[in-house]
């Protein structure tokens, strides 16, 4: 099954009619929409992209259809999918570690904003990047990171500065004229607003000790999607504590506020159908789908739990829920995903399990190992 072209209802309607033998990626256009607008309209700033999520033409389309108009990029080969997609929005390039090349590319790009999290990688910024391009300035944002809290993975292992060195690299960034302004990333998905809290808090902190009035605070991406039964995480609120937050702690100096979120904005559009090659003796589930495919980040992250078990008819199954240990079709033993999964006990091959906010880090991450990832795409109406 390649690229359909058709709109289903449903997915089990798709598994009524096709009976698929590989993984399926279902996407909701409107699902997406309505996401992106809500982050639109509720978050007090501009919502930009994290392109690396899911890169998917149709959502980047479906994405600036309802109002999304930046992008955080991390590479030339993103920077050009939304030059060619989304020539008018705004492409933050916040990667903060780039080779001269890429560096390079993005100048010709004339790229506006960058962040940066050392002095090395700030001083290749100074030595290239101008201070406008087109009579507008660049914006450059050192990044920052304080001890994890509230994220389900921690991000600051890799980038972020101390508060103290963010704060000597804005001031720097501030004397060479450039547009100062900070960033950072909380981590992903957090369900509490105290994630971003105490980020902000610091923010304050590091322009005071810069003696530098921040032009933009990006809070980053982080924003939770639905990934267990029953827990909706709450946007609204996140969205309310952030600025509210900003608000004490700025005071009349507050920044304008930017975010990039990933995850938050397409995970929930998204499900993915697989097939239940073998219950072995049983007990253990083989997928046709695993840890090398649409379910990478699963061991990282944790499972995600809002499923549904359906037979070759497209009809829910039905039996009390048990734990059942679940295997990908790889020859791999780490293609297993994390602890157990609660399935139905009247669950048998030839059966569908449906993973529900599938569409971040999944897409994208997908490969061919042993053979298997031949992932199918379709589109429905609802998930
Ligand atoms: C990955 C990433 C994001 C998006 O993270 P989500 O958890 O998917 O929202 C945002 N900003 C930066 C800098 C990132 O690296």
């Amino acid at each position: 099954m390649g690229n359909m072209k058709t709109v289903w209802d449903n997915p089990a309607e798709i598994i009524r009619h096709l009976q698929p033998e590989n993984p399926v990626m279902v996407f909701a256009p409107t699902v997406l929409q309505a996401r992106a607008r809500s982050f639109v309209e509720g978050f007090p700033g501009l919502v930009t992209y994290a392109v690396k999520s899911n890169p998917e033409e149709a959502v980047i389309e479906n994405l600036v259809t309802a109002g999304i108009s930046g992008f955080d990029v991390a590479s030339p080969a993103e920077i050009d999918l939304i030059g060619r997609m989304a020539p008018r929005a705004a492409r933050h390039y916040h990667n903060p570690v780039r080779s001269r090349a890429e560096i390079a590319q993005a100048i010709e790009a004339k790229i506006l904003a960058w962040s940066v999290d050392s002095r090395s990688e700030l001083d290749k910024l100074l030595d290239a990047v101008p201070v406008e391009f087109d009579g507008k300035g660049v914006e450059i944002s050192p990044r920052f990171k304080l001890p994890v809290m509230g994220a389900i993975y921690d991000f600051g292992s890799k980038f972020g500065a101390t508060p103290e060195y963010a704060a000597e690299m804005l001031k720097l960034v501030a004397d060479r004229g450039y547009i100062p302004s900070l960033t950072f990333h909380p981590g992903t998905q957090c369900t509490d607003p105290i994630a971003w809290e105490s980020y902000i808090h610091v923010a304050k902190e590091i322009c005071d000790m810069a003696g530098v009035k921040a032009h933009r605070l990006n809070v980053g991406g982080g924003f939770p999607s639905h990934r267990v039964a029953g827990v909706e995480p709450d946007l609204t609120s996140i969205f309310t504590e952030i600025g509210e937050t900003v608000a004490e702690s700025f005071g009349t100096d507050a920044p304008d506020l930017v975010c990039e979120p990933g995850r938050g904005l397409c995970a929930d559009a998204f499900s993915l159908i697989t097939r239940v090659k073998a219950v072995r003796d049983g007990m253990a589930v083989f997928l046709n789908d695993g840890v090398y495919g649409g379910l990478a980040e699963l061991p990282i992250v944790g499972n995600l739990d809002r499923i549904e078990v359906l037979d070759p008819q497209g009809r829910p199954r039905g039996g009390d829920v048990t734990g059942r240990i679940i295997f990908g079709p790889t020859c791999d033993s780490v293609d297993r995903l994390p602890g157990e999964l609660p399935l139905p006990a009247d669950v048998v091959e030839g059966d569908y399990v449906i993973f529900h906010g599938a569409g971040a880090y999944s897409v994208v991450t997908n490969t061919r190992f042993n053979g298997f990832g031949a992932m199918g795409h379709a589109t429905v109406m609802n998930l």
